[in-house]
């Protein structure tokens, strides 16, 4: 049966199974090799307050999060997006293909 993707949509691994996890946006367990996953620095205070206790000199503390996205998800909020076949055939880990990306498009659908 011919495959649309090599991996089929997942991490390949030695494992045959995959601890789900839930989808910080719509709650739906994935399996954590198929989950999109981003990492981030948040900050307790965001937007324009931070910027400018960040000028006046104050220190705000940011903690490291870690969140899981279904593959719906990860497209709708434009983390993740298809690819022609060809592209499809191109492994690069998520992080490295995003940073390359973000140079060609608007600055609308910068979402980091
Ligand atoms: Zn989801």
């Amino acid at each position: 049966m011919p495959k649309k993707r090599k991996s089929r949509g997942r991490k390949l691994s030695d494992s045959g199974h995959e601890k789900p996890v839930q989808c910080h946006a719509c709650g739906r367990l994935v399996p954590a090799d198929k989950a999109v996953r981003i990492t981030r620095w948040v900050s307790p205070i965001g937007g324009p307050l931070a910027r400018e206790l960040e000028k006046q000199g104050a220190y705000i503390s940011k903690r490291l999060e870690t969140r899981y996205y279904c593959i719906s998800c990860a497209v709708h909020m434009g983390l993740v997006r298809p690819r022609a076949e060809e592209d499809r055939k191109i492994r690069r880990p998520l992080q490295a293909r995003r940073s390359r990306q973000t140079g060609k498009l608007p600055l609308k659908f910068l979402k980091l």
